[in-house]
Order: C-alpha cells, then sequence, then structure tokens
C-alpha cells in the first residue's frame, strides 16, 4: 500500500488543530494509502505545540511534529515538514481547513494514475475576502507572470500532493528565501489543477495582513528584501514623485506666466531631482538583489529544530 505524508506548517493554530485532524482523518481512512502527518509548529505563542504532543501521543506512530525555535515563517515550516516526509505520495495543506480535506480523494487519484506529478488546488473564487486584497493579488499575478519565467498559476495554493520524485526535486533548492509558489512550477514536472470555492478558516486568525502580502508579493517578484538597501528605493521614489509634482507646476506657471519671465532654474532644479530620485530607485533595486546574495553567501539554514517526534 502507497503511503501519503500530510505536511501541515502550523503557526498559532491552537483552535484549529483540534478540528482539522479529526476532519482530515475521517477523509483518509476511507482511502487506499498508509498515512503519516508531519506538523511543523513555527514558533507559535499559543498553546500550538501542547495540542501536537497531544496527537502525537495519542498516535505516536503517524502523527509526528518538528518545533522550531523561532517563527521561521510558512515556507520554512513546508521545507522543515517536506524533508521529514517519507510517504511514495506527500500533500501540502494549512492547519486552518481552508484546504479542504474533502479533495484528498480525488487529487490522490490522479495523482496515482501516474500521468501526473502533482495535483495542486486552484481557488476560482475569493469569497470572503476584501475587494482590495483580492485586487492586488491579480495584478500581482499579472505582474509575475509578465516579467518571470516561471509562471505561477492565479488563485493556486499551496496545497497539492506531489510525487516522492517531485518532493525530493523541490527539497533540492536550497535558497535561504524561499517563495513556494514559484519554486513549486520552477522545479518543472506535470501538474494538474482542480478547481474549487473559497473557504474561510475555521478559527484563529490570518496572519497575513495586506501590508504583508504586498510585501511577500515584492520578495516573489525580486526574491528578497534588505530593508537598508531598500530605504535608497523610498528616497529615490520619493524625489521623484516632488519633481514630477515640481514638472507639471512648472510646466502650468510657463504657460500662465507672461511671455519672457525666467524660470529655467526651476525646471533644471526638477530634472535634476528626477534623474538623481530614479537613480536611486534603480540603485534600491539592485540593493535588493545584493541583499539576497548577501543572505545567501552566510548559508545559514532555513529553520532551525528545538524539538522533533
Ligand atoms: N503559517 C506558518 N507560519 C507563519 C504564518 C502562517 O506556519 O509564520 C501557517 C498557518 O498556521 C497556516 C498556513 O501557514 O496553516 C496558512 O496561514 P494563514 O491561514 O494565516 O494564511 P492564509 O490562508 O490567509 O493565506
Ligand atoms: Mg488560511
Amino acid at each position: 500500500m502507497a503511503k501519503l505524508s500530510i505536511v501541515v506548517p502550523c503557526y498559532n493554530e491552537q483552535e484549529t488543530i483540534p478540528l482539522f485532524y479529526p476532519a482530515v482523518e475521517k477523509v483518509v481512512r476511507q482511502m487506499p494509502v498508509e498515512t503519516e502527518y508531519w506538523f511543523v509548529n513555527d514558533g507559535s505563542s499559543d498553546q500550538t505545540l501542547a495540542e501536537l504532543r497531544k496527537l502525537h501521543d495519542q498516535n505516536p506512530e503517524r502523527v509526528h511534529y518538528v518545533s522550531f525555535s523561532r517563527n521561521f515563517g510558512k515556507e520554512a515550516g513546508l521545507y522543515a515538514g517536506l524533508e521529514a516526509t517519507t510517504g511514495d505520495y506527500v500533500v501540502v495543506m494549512d492547519a486552518d481547513l481552508q484546504d479542504p480535506p474533502e479533495y484528498l480523494p480525488e487529487m490522490y487519484q490522479e495523482i496515482s494514475s501516474g500521468e501526473y506529478d502533482c495535483v495542486g488546488m486552484r481557488r476560482t473564487d475569493r469569497k470572503g475576502e476584501a475587494k482590495f486584497k483580492s485586487f492586488l493579488s491579480n495584478q500581482f499575478y499579472n505582474v509575475i507572470n509578465k516579467i518571470s519565467d516561471t509562471k505561477i498559476v492565479p488563485g493556486a495554493r499551496d496545497y497539492r500532493m506531489m510525487t516522492r520524485q517531485m518532493v525530493d526535486a523541490v527539497l533540492s533548492l536550497k535558497e535561504y528565501n524561499r517563495f513556494s509558489k514559484g519554486i513549486f512550477n520552477w522545479v518543472g514536472f506535470k501538474t494538474k489543477y482542480l478547481p474549487y470555492k473559497n473557504v474561510e478558516r475555521v478559527a484563529g486568525t490570518t496572519d497575513w495582513s495586506t501590508w504583508k502580502l504586498f510585501k511577500y508579493a515584492i520578495d516573489g517578484i525580486t526574491d528578497f528584501s534588505e530593508a537598508p538597501l531598500s530605504i535608497a528605493t523610498w528616497i529615490g521614489g520619493l524625489s521623484a514623485f516632488i519633481a514630477v509634482i515640481g514638472i507639471i507646476v512648472v510646466v502650468i506657471r510657463h504657460f500662465m506666466a507672461p511671455a519672457g519671465s525666467a524660470f529655467g532654474w526651476a525646471s533644471l532644479v526638477c530634472i535634476m531631482l528626477f534623474i538623481g530620485g530614479v537613480q536611486l530607485f534603480c540603485l534600491g533595486i539592485v540593493g535588493r538583489y545584493i541583499g539576497k546574495i548577501y543572505i545567501q553567501t552566510k548559508k545559514r539554514p532555513i529553520y532551525i529544530v528545538k524539538e522533533k517526534k
């Protein structure tokens, strides 16, 4: 019998884990697979670890967890979880039941037929999400798919089932700053997406504010951020903005003022500011990439484990 590993990154999920586990169990018990769970406690500040210990004690053979020394982020959690798995197939799921377990049999059926290396779930709507957030995320997909060779399927979540071969490929990418949505596509392999309707989280709150999502998007695009280096970007952007306003004022005044009034110095200052701003802006972008190289050359581990069972 094939073995299915279930990877679940958890950050402050004390309320959802007791709901998640029985819901998934109910489904996988009906499936022709052996299962193992790998929960990753990503430095939660609530009782998440206690919940995981409880589950492990009830089921020491099948339920395992990795607990980080601090919060390393969902991407690191995914990596740690994938690394720990031993199954022939691996599925990645959120703890908040936003990735409905009811789809597991269908995913398994598709992937075990051997035609696909990966079966992912794709949201076809964003019900329950703020309009502005949906707009931003649509723009994000537009931009990244325009400027990057690695295409990202709009609405694709991290909820996906992969073959061992694909998991090993994902793990072979050792980059420190992990943008999973990109990595899953970068490794290639044949992926099938099943559509589904958005589900809201069962309990707890999402950790993803609009600003955090925005930063995540920038990281996905430039693949990094180094705060001090990016200051140049902001200063540059601001002075370029002021300069644009200045240019508009100068042009308007030129046509309003009586002919012959000398105004050259003002337009010169504006142009200088504008060019200077653009230069700093570009430097900031270069800085972001250098920051990425800087972090990577330190070869820091992606996560630190405090406890593993
Ligand atoms: N998560 C994590 N580390 C973090 C933030 C989130 O492991 O720093 C986990 C979280 O527990 C959940 C999943 O990642 O299982 C998705 O998080 P969330 O539901 O907050 O995001 P959303 O569904 O809104 O994208
Ligand atoms: Mg969620």
